[in-house]
Order: structure tokens, then sequence, then C-alpha cells
């Protein structure tokens, strides 16, 4: 019988998706990077915010409408002052935001870099023959499923490949290629570990 062991895998994306737009200053098409940063301008009861981006070559800045000419009554104190103080959870919340910015701009980089964070959920690690693997993305990653899990698991993109022709790692919601598409929230995958020698060090990997 199979002893599974459960683990959240929290990824956060580290680089936010860059804009590429035509920049005025280097004169061409240029990816602009997110600063972090965002404008306010209170000018009486209209309120303008932009978050500010900086050509990755020559750092001329692109402001990226959050909103325009608000009434400072439609806007909640609290967001007014998350928007004054930079506040790195909103600055994730627009900033990470590719569908938003894809269809302000058309065209966008992501970035394939995360960080994983692997929380336990159930299971003993010392007799887990099977691991269960549930992923967790506060935003989308051009990432592929097989980079992430070579890299995070300590072993070949081909060795998973083998595994997922014999049916010993699944992934749901699956379909042809998934170990090659990016990874997704809410994927699962799971591996049958029993006939694998080096089990101990890809569980030891897995936990983090
Ligand atoms: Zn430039």
């Amino acid at each position: 019988m199979s002893q599974l062991l459960r683990i959240r895998w929290a990824i956060a994306s580290a680089i936010a998706p860059r804009p590429v737009i035509n920049c005025n200053r280097c004169g061409g098409v240029k990816p602009y990077r997110c600063s972090g940063k965002f404008r306010v301008n209170a000018n009486g009861k209209r309120i303008d915010a932009w978050l500010i981006y900086r050509c990755t070559d020559c750092d001329n800045s692109w402001n990226r409408t959050i909103f325009e000419r608000c009434n400072r009554r439609d806007i909640a104190p609290t967001l007014l002052a998350a928007l004054e103080r930079n506040d790195p959870t909103l600055v994730r919340h627009y900033g990470f935001d590719a569908v938003a910015l894809r269809n302000r701009v058309g065209r966008i980089e992501e970035c394939p870099e995360v960080t994983v964070r692997k929380e336990p959920l159930d299971g003993r690690p010392e007799c887990a023959t099977a691991l269960w693997l549930e992923l967790r993305l506060d935003a989308t990653t051009p990432l592929r499923l097989d980079r992430l899990l070579a890299g995070d698991l300590g072993i070949s993109r081909s060795r998973l490949q083998a595994w997922e022709e014999r049916r010993l790692l699944t992934v749901e919601p699956g379909g042809a290629k998934a170990l090659r598409r990016p990874a997704r929230d809410g994927m699962v995958i799971r591996i049958d570990l029993s006939g694998q020698a080096d089990r101990d060090a890809i569980v030891s990997c897995a936990r983090g």
C-alpha cells in the first residue's frame, strides 16, 4: 500500500511582467520593468494614480494608469494611503496582473523566475512511497511544469517524462503535454516513488 505524502507548493513569480512598448528616448521597442512605485496626482477633488515602469535600457519612465480623474470620495482612504506609500502588496496586485497589462499594451514579457514555499500537509516523509503536490500560484507564470518539478525535485526532465509515459506521474488537470505547459494554480501532481532508489532524496527536495 502506498504511503502518500501531501505537500503544497506556494509559488510566487519573482519578476513582474514587462510591457514591451516603444521607448521614445531609445527610439525602439523595449521591455519596461515595474519600478515598484506609484505616482499619485491629487488635483483638487480629482485624483489620478499610475504605476511607474522604466525602460530596461535607458530608465525612461512610462506611467500605467491605475485610475484617472477619479473623484476623491469614490476612493477608499485606505487605498489612497496604500498608493501613496507604495504598499508592496498593492504593487504586486497591479504589477503581476499580466492579463490587464496585456490588454493595455498588447505585448508583454513574462519572466519564469519563481520562489517556491513548501508546506507539508499530511503523510509521513520517512515512509512515503508516493508524492502528492498541490500547486498554488498567486499569478500566472510562463515557467513550464517540467522545469519547475525538475528544479525543485532535483531530477532531470527526461526522467519526469519517462515517469509520465509509465503513468508513475500524473497531472490533474492533465491533457496532452501537461508537463510542457506552464505551471498553473490548482494543479495536482502525483508521483509514485515506490520503485525509485533515490526516493529519500526526492522526498527531501519536495519538502524543501
Ligand atoms: Zn529606453
